[in-house]
Formats: C-alpha cells, structure tokens, sequence
C-alpha cells in the first residue's frame, strides 16, 4: 500500500471563483448558432414539430439509432438502417414480407433537408447541423462529457467536470486539495512488491480549474518504475494554457521534470505510455528514499502555472 501525506508548510490558497466552464466550440462551416432569446424562434414553432415527426421517422424500428444513407424499405414501405437490414435475413422486421433491395430515396432526401441540435445540447452545446454532418460533429463536439479521470478502475461515468470533480470526491475518495504547489510523500514499506500498476490521484484546485496528480508504479520489461505526471480537467486546447514542474530528491540529488499537463481526453494510461512526465527507476527511487532500501519515501513536490 502507498500511503500520501500532505506537508502542511507550502500549500497556498489560489484564486478559486469557479469560471463558467469555456466552451470552444469547432469551427465547421456548417454550423449554425440559435441564441436563445431570438423571438424569431417563436415564429418557427410548427416547423419544430414536423421536424420532430420527421425525427421519428428517421429512427430505424429496429435498432432505434438514426438512419443514415442507404435507407432501405420492404414493398409496403417499411424503413430500415443498412446496419440491421444483413441481419433480419431479408424479411421486413415490421410486417415479415420479403426485403428486396429497395432504396427509399425520398426519405434519405428529406433527412438532407434536416437541421438538428447536436445530441450534447444538454451539455451546452449549441450547434444545429444538418442531418449528415451532425454525427460528425458529436465526435469532436467540445461539450461532449470526459470519462472519469480515475485510473485503474474500470469506472464507466462519464459527465462534464463539475460532476467528475464531485464523482472523484464521492465515489473514488480521491484527495482534493486547493492551490498550485504541493508538498507529497509517497511512501511503501515493501518496495520489493511492485505490482503491475498501483496508482494514487489527487485533484488539485487553482486557477479555477481542476488537475489530477497522477502517481504509478508499473513494470517497465524488467524493471519497476514510478511516474507522476499531471493531467488537466478539461479540452486540450485549455490545458496547454498551463504548465507543471515536479521535484523528486534526497541524498544531495535531485530530478526535475516540467512538463504541460494533458487533457483527460486522453486516457492516463495513453499518457504513462508516452512516458510524458517525472519517471524514477526504482534504484534511484531507493537512493532519494537513503535510510538501507528496505522503505520507499519519495518526497514529490510540485507547481502548476499559468502561462502567458
Ligand atoms: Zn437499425
Ligand atoms: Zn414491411
Ligand atoms: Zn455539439
Ligand atoms: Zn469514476
């Protein structure tokens, strides 16, 4: 077990209005903004309807996802994906007649002719695209909520970062702490036991953000390592707005690593891989650790800024 200690000497309070959270959102040429005060969106009103009915039409009765080009239908007009249609072995899953191979192009023409909202609109996305571009922009869309920061788990929640920031605290007892420098000791009474991939994270507040201090031990061929790195709570963009140092020593030597943190967009583990942060081979673990390397202690301290 890895056991954290917080040093209580340099630990600062910054600045923590919480800032609305920036939303950056691609620049697509086809992308269309609705302000939410238009009155003119009131006029457009019966039009919402019928593109809601037209939605509905668009849903493939069989795997309820929307239907993309091709479209196909039985000869009583009945429509399916052209994912499902290999699989109901050429019967309309709705009234059992024979599929055939028949397109239904009006419908595939009317989907062109739709503008929808991007599905993260409860996110705060507020895009409207056109009916093919649409999925498009769902996978680059910068509201689109971030997987759990957690490493090592298999957590499956995703959200956006206020309701990360308190899943971490609620549900992973994950160590919050407030300001831009940080004092930690990392300590293992067998360093002999290095298992595959042992972890710890903090959550560090400043800047009216959230970054997650990573720290791991893992295999590395033969030999053990530890890593500690930084990842920023938030868009890549946002994150290369900062940068990190980290500090490890003892017994008159020392390494220092500064680095940008990276956006949890991209997995811890896509991170470690990379090797983009502080990395400690165990023997100079145990040297910095001195006493007679029966006890892991690493002193890891730490700044986060903001660069101008
Ligand atoms: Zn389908
Ligand atoms: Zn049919
Ligand atoms: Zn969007
Ligand atoms: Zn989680």
């Amino acid at each position: 077990m890895y056991y954290l200690t917080m040093a209580s000497a340099t630990t600062y309070i910054d600045d923590m209005r919480s800032k609305p959270d920036v939303v950056d959102l691609p620049k697509s040429e086809d992308m269309t903004e609705i302000c939410e005060n238009d009155p003119s969106q009131h006029a457009i009103k019966p039009n919402v309807t019928v593109a809601s009915s037209v939605r509905e039409l668009l849903e493939c009765p069989v795997c309820l996802n929307a239907m993309y080009p091709p479209i196909h239908q039985c000869s009583n007009g009945h429509t399916l994906c052209s994912g499902c249609k290999p699989r109901v072995h050429n019967r309309c899953p709705t009234c059992r007649h024979e599929l055939g191979n028949i397109r239904c192009l009006a419908l595939e023409k009317i989907a062109a002719s739709l503008e929808l909202p991007c599905k993260y609109q409860s996110f705060g996305c507020t895009g409207i695209y056109p009916y093919y571009s649409k999925l498009k922009h769902e996978m680059h869309c910068a509201c689109r909520p971030y997987s759990c920061p957690y490493a090592g788990s298999e957590c499956t929640v995703i959200g956006d970062i206020p309701y990360l920031v308190a899943h971490l605290k609620d549900d992973h007892k994950v160590d919050m702490h407030n300001g831009s420098t940080f004092n930690h000791r990392y300590v293992k009474s067998n360093p002999n036991e290095v298992e595959n991939a042992t972890w710890m994270l903090t959550v560090f507040s400043c800047f009216g953000q959230y970054f997650c201090l990573h720290f791991e031990a893992f295999q590395l061929g033969m030999a053990p390592v530890y890593m500690a790195f930084l990842r920023f709570m938030g868009g890549d963009n946002e994150a290369k707005k900062y940068s990190y140092s980290l500090e490890v020593g003892g017994n008159g030597r020392k390494m220092i690593w500064q680095g940008v943190p990276r956006s949890i967009r991209d997995g811890h583990r896509k991170v470690r891989d990379s090797f983009d942060g502080l990395v400690i081979q165990r023997n100079m673990a145990l040297f910095f650790s001195g006493g007679d390397r029966k006890e892991l202690k690493l002193r890891v301290t730490g700044r986060i800024w903001k660069e101008q």
